[in-house]
């Protein structure tokens, strides 16, 4: 089974009927602000409930790093990328990236939004997340 690492960051939509993960973000009805993840109010001005909007990408690098080694409760491989990717929605998302080599990656450019296999846990799970990754890289492990 496939589970996610924590609910109503993404959706993770069969491969075969709908290949475009998304992230479960907000729009602000009165200024218009887009966040990630999805909240009650805007952090910009206070409205409250705003509408539910779905981010997909392809978004924009802005910074990176890697994380080399791993931070407590984490069961994954290191290292893996870690970066800030901004969306057309103009929201920056911090994200696992699918790239770990800091020097394979170049600002400004395009990502990807992928679902990535974390960690098996131990009902023999695969605990799921969103990653961001170059459009051409091949599919991640
Ligand atoms: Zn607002």
């Amino acid at each position: 089974m496939r589970v996610m690492v924590r609910e109503g960051l993404f959706t993770d939509p069969d491969p075969d009927t709908d290949p475009a993960p998304a992230l479960l973000g907000s729009r602000c009805t009165n200024c218009g602000n887009v966040l990630f993840p999805r909240v009650d109010a805007c952090t910009y001005c206070a409205t409250e409930d705003p509408e539910p909007v779905d981010l997909s990408g392809p978004g924009t690098l802005w910074a990176w790093t890697a994380v080399t080694a791993p931070p407590p409760g984490y069961r994954g491989e290191v290292p893996f990328g870690v970066g800030v990717v901004e969306l057309p929605e103009g929201v920056r998302v911090i994200g696992r990236l699918t790239e770990s080599d800091p020097a394979a990656l170049a600002t400004g450019q395009p990502m990807e939004l992928r679902i990535v296999t974390l960690h098996r846990d131990d009902d023999g799970n695969d605990v799921v997340t969103y990653a961001f990754g170059p459009p051409s890289a091949s599919a991640p492990s």
